[in-house]
């Protein structure tokens, strides 16, 4: 369990990934909560990819009213 980056490349263009942090707006019932995550972003198309422990936490935050 040594992987730290759950991507190495661009799933839709193989090029290479940047990490950065990236604000993502979670729409919850009439809200739209603005969090900044860290994502992979490539560098290519632009693509984000969200590593399972942030995708848990958008998943965490829709549920929530709030
Ligand atoms: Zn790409």
């Amino acid at each position: 369990m040594t992987q730290t980056k759950p991507f190495d490349k661009c799933p839709i263009c193989c090029s290479e990934l940047a990490e950065k942090q990236v604000v993502k707006p979670l729409r919850s019932g009439v809200y739209t909560a603005v969090i900044k995550v860290r994502a992979e972003v490539c560098l290519h198309c632009g693509e984000r990819l969200y590593s399972q422990e942030t995708v848990k936490l958008f998943e965490d935050i829709r549920r929530k009213p709030l």
